[in-house]
């Protein structure tokens, strides 16, 4: 008797459909769902601060794995700072300190002595990198330095989401220092570059590329630049961010080297960084009401073998899967299903909600025949292939499923920008659809706050490539002086 029949198996199957709220009742509820339900996070005693359990750390691991590699083929080093640092230090460059005083934690006693100067832990590294980097650099020859760190920050944030706003997050930040502005500038758009390549071809998540306004830049950057993702609620998600700091950090903290000219110049910077928020982006961009769907290049499983076992034909079942999967464990990231306290039917849905690309069934049936069953997670279609074409045929597939993946995602981004000149247009669709909102901008900051005012939507940045119907600004119908995407952000 198959032990995939009956009313135990619907039983169990209606069980879990029932634990994920279904995104069009309630989005917040059903992310929120999705990363327990998957075992992704647990909340810590200290509110807005979580752990990263191994479902959810694997996938920091994937995107730390990638990453890393990009940033040594552009020439980078990893490197590590101190997680404290001196207040004097951060006071230093007044808009830095501006913008992340609100959000600082604060040590103020080590053992049992009152600290005469408190100390800061890190909101981001600018302040203590350019300490030592005031000692590093002396002469032309020392540029320029590229160096990259792979840490924790804290932000101590009011309101929190898990993964895209907790007042821990996990992250990686480049600070960079160049002879020229040119260079500078050069070096903050090729990572942001690096960024949109990540996030577009293993992350399967399209991104618009611009430039932040004065209002919406990094506090002490002279220029921020940003990849903007939309989830599938229509939301906008800053999912990295490059900055040109100029040489205003430069100056404060004394960071000179000497030119072939025999001239003492400041230096140019850049600092660049992406966080563990990307797992939230990449929950809410593919997952669907069955929970995560996830690309195979990200995912640390791509493939999972369930053996569909039958009491006269266990044994050769369970040796074919076990051949099966050794056959394919060098080329692809497997995982072997055999448990046999669990029906089939209830593994199919476990491994469905964790997001795994493909699934392989084999029983008796498919064993005399000579074929497999492969099943897509982000389409659920279903294929027979013959075991002596697995080989061939699953790379393929999971290549089919990347590139799918990325268009659904890319068609849904499409399919919610809007544009125009109309600002109740505007407004109605920000209220009802949410999505992006491409228009043009006079460059005043204060229709940036009008809007915020009126639909809580920002200007995600200004694209590189956009271009717009109207030459009148959205809010106040002036002259225009740049094309935005509007949407209100996570
Ligand atoms: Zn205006």
């Amino acid at each position: 008797m198959e032990q995939n029949t009956g009313h135990g198996k619907k039983a169990q199957e209606k069980e879990f459909v029932r634990e994920i709220t279904p995104k069009a009742v309630d989005y917040s509820q059903w992310y929120i769902d999705v990363i327990l339900k998957t075992k992704m996070m647990d909340y810590a005693p200290v509110k807005g601060f979580m752990a990263i359990r191994p479902a959810g750390y694997a996938l920091w691991e994937k995107i730390q794995e990638l990453l890393d590699l990009k940033f040594r083929e552009t020439g980078h080093e990893n490197a590590y700072f101190p997680l404290f640092i001196p207040h004097e230090l951060l006071q230093k460059e007044a808009a830095h300190v501006e913008g992340f005083a609100p959000e600082m934690a604060w040590v103020t006693k080590g053992g049992s002595e009152i600290l005469t100067e408190p100390l800061v832990v890190r909101p981001t590294s600018e302040a203590i990198i350019c300490d030592f980097y005031s000692r590093w650099v002396q002469s032309w020859r020392d540029l320029p330095i590229l160096i990259n760190q792979w840490c924790n920050v804290v932000r101590w944030e009011k309101a929190t989401r898990p993964f895209l706003r907790t007042s821990e997050f996990l992250w990686q930040e480049g600070h960079t220092c160049h002879r020229t502005e040119e260079e500078a500038e050069e070096e903050t758009l090729k990572m942001l570059g690096v960024y949109k390549e990540f996030l577009e071809n293993e992350m399967a998540i399209p991104v618009i590329a611009g430039r932040k306004t004065e209002r919406e830049k990094f506090a002490g950057a002279l220029r921020t630049y940003s990849i903007e993702a939309m989830m599938s609620d229509g939301r906008a998600l800053q999912a990295g961010t490059s900055h040109n700091l100029g040489q205003h950090f430069a100056k404060v903290f004394d960071i000179t080297y000497l030119d072939q000219d025999e001239r003492l110049k400041h230096v140019w910077q850049t600092s660049w960084g992406v966080s563990t928020r990307l797992i939230g982006a990449l929950i809410m961009v593919h997952g669907d009401d069955r929970g995560l769907v996830l690309p195979p290049r990200m995912a640390p499983t791509q493939v999972v073998v369930i053996p569909i076992l039958t009491r006269k034909d266990r044994e050769r079942v369970l040796l074919a899967v076990r051949e099966l999967k050794g056959s394919l464990e060098k080329d692809f990231r497997i995982k072997l299903d055999d448990r046999e306290e669990y029906s089939p039917g209830w593994k199919f849905n476990e491994w469905e909600m964790r997001g795994i690309p493909v699934r392989i069934e084999l029983g008796p049936k498919d064993l005399d025949k000579g074929n497999v069953v492969l099943v897509r997670r982000d389409s659920g279609e279903k294929e027979f292939v013959p075991r002596d074409n697995l080989g061939r045929r699953l790379p393929q597939l999971l290549e089919e499923i990347q590139k799918d993946m990325f268009k659904k995602a890319d068609e849904f981004r499409l399919a919610n920008t809007y544009s125009g000149s109309d600002y109740e247009e505007f407004k109605t669709i920000m209220a009802e659809k949410r999505g992006f909102f491409a228009a043009s901008w006079c460059g005043d900051p204060q229709c940036e706050e009008k809007v915020k005012e009126d639909t809580k939507a920002t200007i995600r940045c200004i694209p590189f490539d956009l271009e717009t119907d109207s030459n009148r600004c959205l809010v106040c119908g002036k002259k225009a002086t740049a094309s935005v995407y509007f949407a209100r952000s996570y």
